[in-house]
């Protein structure tokens, strides 16, 4: 089983970022949030293989706070403890403190060229970086956030800042294109298509060459640094949320928490996602063709009610696709490197 944990905080709110988060909200509203996180999570049976603490920001709650929540996890032995952290809320202390419990640290860097993250509206000095960077080495895996297509934005530029990644240390880099949310300052900007493949290519170049490997259309690690938490997920995995706008997955329906701490805090109830089953099977099936290994048959097949007829299926409509896209055998169903690119045209026509 797998756990979300979502802390809705945030410094201040980033000019790209449509995740749900409240900036700089009063300690009243975070203390609140903790101790019904806190009862939440204490009141939960299930022990965990993999958690996964995002936002928001979970670094900007405060050191003991954080160990509350760490105290409270039932977690299985080897479980993968991933975190979120932005450079400039990560002190040496609060560092310490999560090496004790965290296994993969994932930090929100974006570019490390300061004009480009003022203009994605990332409040974060050189020097929080390299500091965040030096604390970071505590933890056994550690991943960068970087982000491109941002306008301005040239080759150039975004090699430098994958070869800086590489440089860190990381062992694990995803790559995010600017989207232009509605709910953002960048609503309406307009992306140069052509440049966001090319830099997609680029960074799946830089990083391969120095061995980190693209294993999904954003995310690229070390052969063994992939995140475990989200590789199960992308291929159906049970997943608990916890906390304002989580979500969780059950093996049959998908469920929402209300995005609103208030709401949250006053018990707003989820909401429920339903599917009939089969297009269940195939919204998860499309989701694991953004990995680089794709679909295995008997994977699929393992797939709570899933039928050979279903995946017969899926094998004729990807071999419609040309065939530098994907790759069709009985046995695995995959999108090429080329393919990866077109994912949305063959979500439209799986779906
Ligand atoms: S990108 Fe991260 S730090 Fe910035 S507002 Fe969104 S959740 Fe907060």
């Amino acid at each position: 089983m797998n756990c979300y944990i979502h802390v809705p905080f945030c410094r201040s709110k980033c000019a790209y970022c449509a995740f749900y988060s409240v900036p700089g909200a009063a300690d009243e509203l975070k203390k609140r949030y903790l101790e019904r996180l806190i009862r939440e999570l204490a009141s939960c049976p299930e022990t965990f293989d993999t958690v996964y603490i995002g936002g928001g920001t979970p670094t900007f709650l405060e050191e003991q706070d954080l160990e509350r929540i760490f105290s409270v996890l039932r977690t299985a032995p080897g479980a993968e403890i991933s975190m979120e952290a932005n450079p400039e809320t990560l002190t040496a202390e609060k560092a310490a403190m999560l090496a004790n419990y965290v296994t993969r640290l994932s930090m929100g860097v974006q570019s490390f060229d300061e004009a480009k993250r003022r203009k994605l509206g990332r409040e974060c000095s050189d020097e929080a970086i390299r500091r965040a960077l030096e604390y970071s080495a505590l933890f056994p895996h550690r991943n960068l956030d970087l982000m491109y297509a941002v306008p301005g934005d040239s080759m150039g530029g975004f090699a430098a800042d994958l070869r800086l990644a590489v440089a860190s240390g990381a062992d694990h880099v995803s790559c995010y294109s600017l989207t232009p949310e509605e709910q953002t300052r960048f609503a309406g900007t307009v992306i140069d298509e052509d440049l966001s493949a090319d830099l997609w290519k680029l960074a799946g170049d830089v990083l391969g060459e120095r061995g980190i490997l693209r294993y999904e259309v954003s995310n690229c690690a070390r052969p063994g640094a992939e995140c475990r938490h989200n590789e199960s997920v992308w291929y159906g995995g049970l997943l608990r949320g916890f906390g304002p706008a989580a979500a969780s997955y059950d093996g049959m329906k998908r469920y929402r928490e209300v995005e609103s701490v208030t709401g949250w805090l006053e018990g707003a109830p989820v909401e429920e996602d339903v599917l009939p089953p089969d297009a269940r099977r195939r919204e998860i099936f499309v989701t694991g063709l953004r990995t680089v290994a794709g679909w295995s048959r008997q994977a699929y097949l393992a797939l709570p009610g899933a039928l050979k007829s279903e995946w017969e299926t899926f094998g004729r409509t990807l071999a419609e696709f040309p065939e530098n896209l994907r790759e069709v055998s009985p046995e695995n169903l995959r999108l090429t490197e080329a393919g990866l690119l077109f994912w949305d045209s063959f979500a439209v026509e799986l779906l």
